[in-house]
């Protein structure tokens, strides 16, 4: 199983890290060791000092595909979850200006906090799903998939043209604006539409 990431997905998001747009989706890659499910609490690894959560939807591929076509690619997916994409904000901004790769920011233990999955046939339209995350019952990042650069099915048809796509791959698919630190005791819960999909305490 492997983990998939789009970077600058969302456009007010690229602004307020003064990003440049992309003329393709940023994609990268976590290992599975990165998961943290089941609301298990966040341990703040020493090895950084500004950890930032970034609030994402998360899709797992349910069949094998590889160049698949933007118009089929909604069949290779069936299920959608709430994820948080946890950063190192200051080693990735190091990582950056030396242009090395971002794993040590992005991919360490834990960065990848993952809820249950639904299935996607409960919502009208994917790409019209409002969801959010409170830190501490006060909203912090708050987003609609429609307002996705790359809607789902580009990323899975992009994406696809690199990696071979399995059954039970994740695809984290970028993070609205609103990103910020995180503190020990920080209460994290993140909502799908209006349901809790996630309720877990950074330690
Ligand atoms: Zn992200």
């Amino acid at each position: 199983m492997k983990i998939l990431c789009i970077g600058r997905n969302y456009v007010d998001h690229i602004k307020e890290l003064n990003n440049q747009m992309p003329g393709e989706p940023v994609i990268f890659s976590k290992p599975d060791s990165a998961l943290l499910l089941k609301n298990k609490p966040f341990f703040i690894p020493d090895f950084a000092k500004d950890f930032h959560h970034e609030v994402e939807v998360v899709i797992k591929i349910n069949r094998l595909g590889k160049n698949i076509a933007p118009e089929f690619a909604h069949r290779y997916y069936s299920e959608i979850a709430l994820g948080i994409d946890f950063t190192a904000r200051d080693l990735q901004s190091k990582l950056k200006e030396k242009g090395l790769p971002w794993e040590k920011a992005k991919a360490f233990d834990g960065s990848a906090v993952l809820s249950e999955f639904v299935s996607k046939d409960k919502y009208e339209d994917v790409q019209n799903i409002d969801f959010h995350l409170d830190v501490n019952k006060e909203t912090r990042q708050k987003g609609n998939t429609s307002l996705m650069i790359y809607s789902i099915d580009d990323i899975i048809a992009i994406v696809s043209q690199y990696f071979t796509l399995k059954i039970g791959d994740l695809i984290y698919t970028g993070t609205p604006a609103g990103v910020g630190p995180i503190k020990i005791n920080d209460r994290m819960q993140g909502y799908l539409g209006d349901k809790m999909m996630f309720d877990f305490l950074v330690k």
